[in-house]
């Protein structure tokens, strides 16, 4: 988004004002971690600088907002993903407990307990299914928090994913974990503008850090391969790029 473009000032429509892409401090967020802005405004932002798409598999949604939830929308022509990009959800009964795999944020509880109650009632609704359909929460855009901190509302901590790929790199992706290889083509400028950031202690803009993108993609290479104490490249490693 350029952020050039003023739009109508006064106006209540959630998404309406000028979005504030930035680290907000705790009297700024609420009990769930987020700031006020977040519910009202920068979500909404989101989805839209990502033309309501996943920037990662292209999945299209219909635009979402305060009194409509948006609804499901087909794949298309630019979807690059395999099967379904996200109505479904991962059901492990994992010994007494019953895992879940979603995202940390999506509309599901987040009280263990309530959470539990909502997995054992999806079972009896989707008998002897491993992955079973719960439609009404994956029909918006996700906004996933690269860093996990959802207080930081830096345009390049929040990346728009469909409900699958938030799983795959919520799972996937540690930005602190240094990554001496070459990222995946959608993440290099979110981990370029972190890198600017983390090295260079540098607010850059998108366009400053789409113009940089090889400088500061460097960033990280050069410093893998200075020595270094306990953040071993050995550890913990991704199986697949991002
Ligand atoms: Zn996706
Ligand atoms: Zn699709
Ligand atoms: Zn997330």
């Amino acid at each position: 988004m350029s952020g050039n473009e003023k739009r109508g000032s006064g106006a209540t429509r959630p998404g309406s004002r000028e979005p504030d892409f930035r680290a907000y401090l705790p009297a700024e967020c609420g009990s769930d971690g987020y700031p006020f802005v977040w519910h009202s405004d920068l979500k909404y932002a989101v989805r839209e600088a990502a033309d309501h798409r996943c920037i990662r598999c292209h999945h299209p949604y219909t635009k979402a907002t305060s009194t409509a939830r948006g609804e499901w929308s087909p794949c298309d022509a630019e979807c690059d993903h395999l099967g379904d990009p996200g109505r479904l959800v991962h059901i492990h009964e994992d010994g007494p407990g019953i895992m879940l795999d979603w995202p940390h944020h999506a509309d599901v509880p987040q009280r263990a307990r309530e959470r539990h109650e909502y997995a054992l009632e999806l079972i009896e609704k989707y008998p002897g299914e491993d992955e079973r359909r719960i439609e009404a929460q994956w029909r918006i855009l996700t906004v996933h928090h690269l860093d996990g901190d959802k207080a930081n509302c830096r345009w390049w901590n929040l990346a728009a994913l469909c409900q699958r790929c938030h799983l795959t790199i919520q799972g996937r992706v540690v930005m602190d974990r240094i990554y001496p290889w070459e990222h995946t083509d959608w993440f290099k400028p979110y981990v370029a503008g972190f890198y600017g950031f983390r090295y260079l202690g540098q607010e850059l803009t998108r366009e400053e850090t789409e113009s940089r993108l090889n400088e500061l993609l460097a960033l990280e290479l050069a410093s893998a391969n200075e020595p270094r104490g306990e953040a071993s490249l050995t550890q913990n490693q991704p199986k697949e790029a991002e």
